[in-house]
């Protein structure tokens, strides 16, 4: 892809690893939950201590909501922030939330340990640039119209300010369908990782839009090598201030992430029966050279059809 200088694969294809409070993103596996909204300081601490006790590794929340209608909850700002400050401290987890204005980003960074960029704001050239020289980890949703050249550019953005922390986050694409919320695109997972260098993780809560579908679409993510997860969970679902539809229970979550970490073994298995099998072949080819990008031909590119 022209014109991505920092965010391409490297040559050797090394990929980057993002340090979130010793959470390594990139390496280790990375859940990231919590509730659409921050409502109430008891929603989300009771929220924070569940995901924790099942495995999750960092909190999610929005303070600030980007809601398509006005009139619909927008978060509570400042005081949703001072509410994920004592989740953290109840917990332990880093906290995620979202930004929406260049004027928020040097003090919502106060309080975010990851400042997630929403697909709304994707292409919010300021915003990028904004959170570029804040230094900070971001998550960098895909846009809901576009297509990855357009979303690795906007990463582009975050590094050339000197930011390299950049994690991607797949959250579903609007497509004729109207069945799913949006149309998850797992294709991006080996998409990302053969065009850059990049984290790229999975949220199927807005990907699908339907609580039944994530545990399915989370585990097809992991197989398809997915970095990690974002994920909507609620103490209360039906009666969430937003997102009511996708966001699981305490239990469904604790089920989730159990199959998470089975999931992830066996992933692990089978990569180093992989590792096995290649260094046998190789051994019996008496080649081990080891595949480049850019050397690579694109694997789609043959595609007639
Ligand atoms: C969110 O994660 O809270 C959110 C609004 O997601 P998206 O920007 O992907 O719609
Ligand atoms: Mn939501």
């Amino acid at each position: 892809m022209k014109n991505l200088k920092l965010v391409a694969a490297r040559p050797d294809c090394q990929r980057s690893i993002i340090n979130v409070q010793g959470v390594e993103v990139g390496k280790d596996l990375v859940v990231i939950a919590g509730p659409c909204s921050v409502e109430t300081e008891r929603q989300t601490i009771e929220t924070a201590i569940a995901v924790k006790r099942a495995g999750a590794t960092m909190l999610r929340g929005g303070a600030f909501k980007p809601r398509t209608s006005p009139y619909a909850f927008q978060g509570l700002g400042l005081k949703g922030l001072k509410i994920l400050d004592k989740a953290k401290k109840e917990s332990g987890l880093p906290i995620v939330t979202e930004v929406v204005d260049t004027r928020d980003v040097s003090w919502v960074g106060e309080y975010a340990d990851v400042l997630q960029i929403g697909a709304r704001n994707m292409q919010n050239f300021s915003l990028l640039r904004e959170v570029g020289k804040s230094g900070k980890p971001i998550l960098l949703k895909r846009g809901m119209y576009s297509t990855l050249e357009e979303w690795l550019n906007c990463a582009e953005y975050i590094l050339a300010e000197g930011n390299p922390n950049v994690i991607l986050c797949e959250r579903g694409i609007r497509t004729f369908e109207t069945y799913t919320r949006n149309t998850l695109d797992l294709s991006m997972i080996p998409a990302v990782h053969h065009e850059s260098h990049l984290p790229i993780l999975i949220d199927p809560s807005h990907g699908t839009g339907i609580r039944e579908m994530i545990e399915p679409m989370s585990l097809a993510a992991l197989m398809a090598g997915a970095d990690g997860l974002e994920i909507e969970v609620h103490i209360d679902p039906p009666n969430a201030l937003s997102d009511k539809e996708q966001q699981l229970t305490f239990a469904q979550f604790e089920d989730l992430m159990v199959k998470l970490r089975k999931a992830r073994a066996f992933i692990q298995a089978l990569g180093s029966a992989d590792a096995a099998s290649a260094s046998e072949s190789a051994l019996q080819s008496g080649k081990g050279k080891a595949i480049r990008a850019g050397e690579e031909p694109h694997p789609f590119s043959d595609a007639v059809d």
